[in-house]
């Protein structure tokens, strides 16, 4: 019997709508090459059409309603001129990343061809690496207080929480990335010259992690350099593992070094699948060219790639990158961001008709 998955699509806003038809075009061809089977389930909530109509994000029952999926197949959120992104982001993805346990945040960083690179002197193999952002604890605790409020006595504390727990777990998930990658090498984003009992943890685990894991070489640097070497010497990177606020910036650099923001995706992952994981593109809603058929679709079509791996259908996911290589070396098959003249869904057909 041929393999099903069952798949929560939720375009959201702006252009969500628009590229996420083209991700499942691109899925449901790669299902039937490779022999599985896909249902999706299209869910109009994580919207700020939804919260017009409703005055919230979601319905209440939203958990019974996608929280049996295999993976959520999510476009964008976000609409400020309806309602404010406070309320949108955490009223949606951020329910989703505490609910359903997604503490991995990864995102590939790849130079695809026929994209320009900000850095000069760069083509395609030289950045080829992964960004591992620990999603649940870290430095993003809301522990802490202000005293002595408006005097001038005023002290603010904000705690960083590190559990052995939320460190290991997401140490683990990047040492075994990096064994499925060909080059065996990670790399871990440290501060201990700095912030002098949390980082040192953070380096001590890493370095427990290191010893389950011989085959790895692996190396740290502390946050300033990491960010320097990460525009100045991209291609020694391969799998990089980073706390929240570490993470979160290294994974906005290094989409950055890859050139548009059209093209990046992203998981947040549960990886023992105890939960559905969401696979979105990096780019937002982006509300100054929506309605117009003109997004790149790549963010999300590769967000469609990073899922299947997710799911154990690797082939399949492997055959969404190498369609989407092949179809951005044709200069008329890219849309405007990248200079061309193919609107979103021409770009998605193409990509399908690749594969
Ligand atoms: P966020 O939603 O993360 O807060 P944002 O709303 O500030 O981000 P985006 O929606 O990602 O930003 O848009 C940033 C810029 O990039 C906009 O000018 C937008 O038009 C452009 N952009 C974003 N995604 C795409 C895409 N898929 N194709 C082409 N251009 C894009
Ligand atoms: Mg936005």
């Amino acid at each position: 019997m041929k393999k099903q998955y069952r798949i929560a699509v939720i375009p959201g806003d702006g252009i969500g709508k628009e590229v996420v038809p083209e991700g499942v075009r691109v899925l449901e061809q790669v299902a039937q090459k490779f022999q599985f089977e896909i249902k999706f389930d299209w869910f109009d909530f994580a919207s700020c059409d939804y919260y017009e109509k409703h005055g919230n994000m979601m319905p209440e029952d939203w958990k019974d309603k996608i929280g049996k999926h295999d993976a959520i197949f999510f476009g964008a959120v976000g609409w400020p001129a309806k309602v404010p992104d406070h309320i949108s982001l955490w009223q949606s993805l951020i329910l989703f990343r505490r609910d359903f346990d997604q503490y991995a945040n990864v995102r590939p960083v790849r130079l695809m061809p026929g994209v320009p690179s900000p850095l000069a002197n760069r083509k395609p193999g030289d950045i080829d690496f992964w960004v591992v952002r620990e999603n649940t604890e870290g430095e993003y605790s809301s522990i802490g207080g202000r005293m002595f409020k408006d005097t001038d006595r005023e002290v603010v504390v904000q705690e960083t929480v590190m559990s052995r727990q939320g460190v290991d777990r997401i140490l683990k998930y990047a040492f075994e990335l990096a064994m499925k990658t060909p080059k065996k090498h990670l790399t871990s984003a440290t501060k201990s010259n700095g912030i002098s009992i949390t980082m040192p943890y953070w380096d001590e685990r890493v370095e427990a992690m290191a010893k389950n894991y011989p085959e790895i070489k692996w190396d740290k640097y502390h946050i300033d350099i990491l960010t320097a070497l990460f525009v100045m010497h991209p291609d020694r990177f391969n799998v990089v593992v980073a706390s929240n606020l570490f993470g979160d910036i290294l994974s906005d650099l290094g989409p950055a070094c890859t050139g548009t923001i059209g093209i990046a995706p992203a998981g947040n992952i549960n990886p023992e699948r105890l939960y559905p994981s969401v696979f979105e593109p990096v780019h937002g809603s982006a509300p100054d060219i929506a309605g117009q058929n003109i997004a790149n679709p790549i963010g999300q079509i590769w967000s469609g790639a990073m899922m299947l791996e997710h799911l154990g259908e690797p082939d399949a996911a492997a055959a969404i990158v190498t369609a989407i290589e092949n179809t951005l070396k044709e200069p008329k098959l890219r849309t405007r961001d990248l200079g061309g003249k193919a609107n979103t869904e021409e770009a998605g057909k193409a990509i399908t008709a690749a594969i």
